[in-house]
Order: C-alpha cells, then sequence, then structure tokens
C-alpha cells in the first residue's frame, strides 16, 4: 500500500474536528484532511435535535444540526476535503494513519494529526444493573438516534437512570411523543445534568427526579415488564425496605460517556484516569509530538460552544507545528486541589494566559477557586458552582515565575 504524506489529519467530523481544520486552515495550512467514520459530517450534533446550541459562540439558541451546519457550510467554502463513511484504523506514534473508507486501505503519513473522535455512552455493562435481559433497555443516546434519525418510537411506558443531560433530554423528548415518563432516577443526591435541563425538560413536563436512588432490579422475558427501584445510603448501597417496582416497558441509561481513545491508547499517548482523555499541554498536544486532541475526545463537554473554542485552540497550535513555529516550553504542571475534580490543559508554561478547563466534585454556593503554587497566586470567586457546568477560566495576569506545580483548588468565599 502506497503512502500518502498529508500536513493535518483530523480524525473525527464532529464539532471539534470541524472546528479545528478551520483554524488550521485560517493559520495556512492547505493540505488538510478530515476523516469522518459517519455518512455525514456533524458527528452527534446530528440527532440533537432540541435547540440550546451556540448560546455562547453565536448569541443565539439552534439546534444541533444547525449549529453543526454552519461549520459544515464553512468546510464546504474553505475547501478542506474530507472523507465520509471513512474510519481510522490506526495511529502509529510516528503519526502514521491507517483509514478503511469506500475506496479501500489508506496509508496516510501527517505532518500534525488532531484527535477529535468525541465520546460513546456507558451501556448496562459498565455499571452491572441487576435482573434480566429483556428487549427495551437502550442508552439514552441509542434512543434518540432511533426517535430522531430513524423515526422508530422505543417504548410507551418508561423509566430513566441518570440524570445527566442526555437523560433530561430524552425524558422531554419521550414525553413529547407520548410516551408515559416514569421518572429519572440518579444515585448522587444532585443532578449530573445542567440545572436548566432539570427545569426544561422534567419540572416543565411534571416528570419526578428521584435523587439518591438507584436501580435494583428489572423484570421481564422478551420485554421489560418493571423495573425496581430503591434509595441508597452513602455509599450507594440499596437501603432494605425502600424498594418498590415501577411497570414499565422501556428503561433508558444516561450514566456517563467515555472518551473514544482507543486510537490514543494505540499510539501509546499518555492518558489522564480523571477525564479518560489524553494529557495535554496548553497547546492541546498530547504526549505524543505532532498529535493534539479536543472536545470530548478530551474532556466530555456539556456545551458544544466549548468544544469549538478548544478546538480552534488545537487546530490552530496543529498548524502552527506544521510550520515549524517554536513554542515555550510546558514545565508547570497544573494539578486539581481539593473541591475540583479535574483540570485541563494539565502543563502549561511560565507565560501563560492559559484558559483553564475544570470541573468541581460537589455543587456549591459562595465559593472561590484558588490558584496556589508554593504560595496563593490568585482567586476567582463564584457564587454557584455545579459538577455538571463546566467551568472555563483565563488565568490571565497571574505570574507563575519560579511555578514548577500549579494546584487548582475550590474553597469557601
Ligand atoms: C444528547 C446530547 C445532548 C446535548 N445537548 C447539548 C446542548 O443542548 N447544548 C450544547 O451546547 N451541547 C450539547 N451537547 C454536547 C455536544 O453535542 C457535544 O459536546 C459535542 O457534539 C462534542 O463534539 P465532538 O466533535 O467532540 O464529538 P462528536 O460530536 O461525538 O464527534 C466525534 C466524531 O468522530 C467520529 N469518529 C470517532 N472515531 C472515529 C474514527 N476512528 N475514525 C473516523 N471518525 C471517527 C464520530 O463518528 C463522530 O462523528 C449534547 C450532547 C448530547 C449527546
Amino acid at each position: 500500500m502506497k503512502t500518502r504524506r498529508v500536513d493535518l489529519v483530523v480524525i473525527g467530523g464532529g464539532p471539534a474536528g470541524l472546528a479545528a481544520a478551520l483554524a488550521a486552515k485560517e493559520k495556512g495550512v492547505e493540505d488538510i484532511l478530515i476523516v469522518e467514520r459517519n455518512h455525514r459530517l456533524g458527528g452527534i450534533l446530528d440527532q440533537c435535535i432540541h435547540e440550546g446550541f451556540g448560546i455562547e459562540v453565536f448569541g443565539e439558541a439552534l439546534t444541533g444540526p444547525e449549529y453543526a451546519q454552519r461549520y459544515i457550510n464553512k468546510i464546504l467554502d474553505s475547501g478542506i476535503k474530507y472523507l465520509t463513511d471513512s474510519m481510522v484504523l490506526n495511529l502509529s506514534p510516528d503519526r502514521r494513519v491507517l483509514v478503511a473508507s469506500p475506496a479501500g486501505l489508506m496509508n496516510l503519513k501527517a505532518g500534525a494529526v488532531v484527535l477529535a473522535m468525541g465520546c460513546r455512552e456507558r451501556t448496562r455493562g459498565n455499571i452491572a444493573v441487576p435482573g434480566s435481559r429483556p428487549a427495551g433497555i437502550y442508552t439514552a443516546g441509542c434512543a434518540q438516534n432511533f426517535i430522531n434519525l430513524q423515526n422508530y418510537m422505543v417504548g410507551k411506558d418508561v423509566l430513566i437512570l441518570g440524570s445527566g443531560d442526555i437523560g433530561l433530554i430524552m425524558a422531554r423528548r419521550l414525553a413529547l411523543e407520548g410516551a408515559r415518563v416514569h421518572g429519572v432516577v440518579e444515585v448522587l443526591p444532585y443532578s449530573s445534568g445542567l440545572p436548566r435541563n432539570v427545569r426544561q425538560c422534567l419540572v416543565d413536563y411534571d416528570i419526578p427526579l428521584y435523587l439518591g436512588h438507584t436501580v435494583t432490579g428489572i423484570k421481564g422475558l422478551g420485554r421489560v415488564e418493571s423495573v425496581s427501584i430503591a434509595e441508597v445510603d452513602d455509599g450507594w448501597n440499596p437501603v432494605k425496605g425502600t424498594e418498590r417496582e415501577i411497570g414499565c416497558d422501556t428503561l433508558l441509561l444516561s450514566v456517563g460517556l467515555i472518551p473514544e481513545n482507543e486510537l490514543s491508547r494505540g499510539a501509546g499517548i499518555v492518558l489522564n484516569p480523571l477525564t479518560g482523555g489524553p494529557l495535554v499541554d496548553e497547546n492541546m498536544q498530547t504526549s505524543l509530538a505532532g498529535v493534539f486532541a479536543c472536545g470530548n475526545v478530551l474532556q466530555v463537554h456539556d456545551l458544544v460552544d466549548w468544544v469549538t473554542v478548544e478546538a480552534e485552540n488545537a487546530g490552530s497550535k496543529a498548524a502552527e507545528y506544521v510550520k515549524g513555529v517554536g513554542w515555550s516550553e510546558c514545565c508547570v504542571r497544573v494539578k486539581p486541589g481539593s473541591g475540583v475534580r479535574y483540570v485541563v490543559p494539565n502543563r502549561i508554561s511560565h507565560q501563560s494566559n492559559a484558559e483553564l478547563f475544570l470541573r468541581v466534585n460537589c455543587p456549591g454556593r459562595n465559593k472561590k477557586i484558588v490558584y496556589r503554587g508554593k504560595k496563593v497566586l490568585g482567586e476567582v470567586p463564584l457564587a454557584r458552582v455545579n459538577p455538571a457546568e463546566m467551568i472555563k477560566l483565563s488565568l490571565g495576569d497571574i505570574n507563575l515565575d519560579g511555578v514548577m506545580d500549579l494546584e487548582v483548588s475550590l474553597e469557601d468565599e
């Protein structure tokens, strides 16, 4: 098989891949190829027909397909090349990219690579729900695909496990399609979805949210007939005597997303156990020189707008790499401190004015983010924090001279 040289290969044609490719083109890279395994560009947005996308970037509440189309149009206008129905099978440490496409197998040697493969849903297997194995159990995103793209209704009497955004959106979607949604069951004492989605998808439709509950059993032979739920204690163990059975024909699982990093792992890229995505520096460069990451493959985002912002940075830095632009060394390690679940990026330079993305562990009010080296370097007050909402902060003029470890923690005001 002949090897073709490409300046920049972007793996994944979702919002991250599209924004990264456009940013690289703007920086003067002409030879760009986006590889997308689906039939069309746009990624997961195609099936997200509700509105709420683009409020930060466009100042408008667009639907997912509308948001995606704005970037697809720009790709078409820019002349950036893309392959659909084409899947990257392997990425090697020297940036060789093996692609299976309708034209056959292709071997590419990339000047730089942007990883933008998104994420996939956790399944029943990932969380070990007890009970029988009847039909009628779907991940929420799979049900969304059936209803919004294929016009199949997944059930009439539905219970949802997990209050992440996809579960909340699907509760409303199913209610609008005439299903009886018995409730959303969440093991945590708070919803893991955005507060606006709890209001707009559950409260407005009188759908109960069972916080501190879990599914303890599923009954049914051919099809789901009932699901048992119970309250949980602090260790998430079901509390005896609180169990109840809910008659339903469908159980949707919205129990988390896993960044799709099989290719990254195969290439030997170091992953962050806290995010499931690659460790990156402020240039969005992974542990492998010339390989950059952005979007849900890097960290699971709640807002597509921040995917776009992050991907523009990754694409623009990938272009600089192709052109041989040198960067300051990223020798300051950025670490989550108390109250903070994770921080991205993981290394920055002393001159950094980087944007930090982070998530907190628990909801709270009147808090502050504290930056610490050997002493406190800066503080940012936050009236309200929620694990479901990613926090985006600019380091601004914080002086990092002599700092080797920057700890980012959440404290009371
Ligand atoms: C149900 C749901 C509701 C949401 N609601 C909102 C909302 O209201 N507002 C908002 O702002 N955001 C929302 N989001 C979040 C937003 O849609 C995502 O953050 C965004 O789509 C992530 O973009 P991405 O490009 O990283 O990933 P994706 O959109 O998943 O794109 C990744 C692409 O990579 C491709 N790919 C993967 N592996 C390969 C491979 N090996 N070879 C080739 N191609 C590959 C995939 O096919 C896919 O097209 C929602 C998400 C979901 C799922």
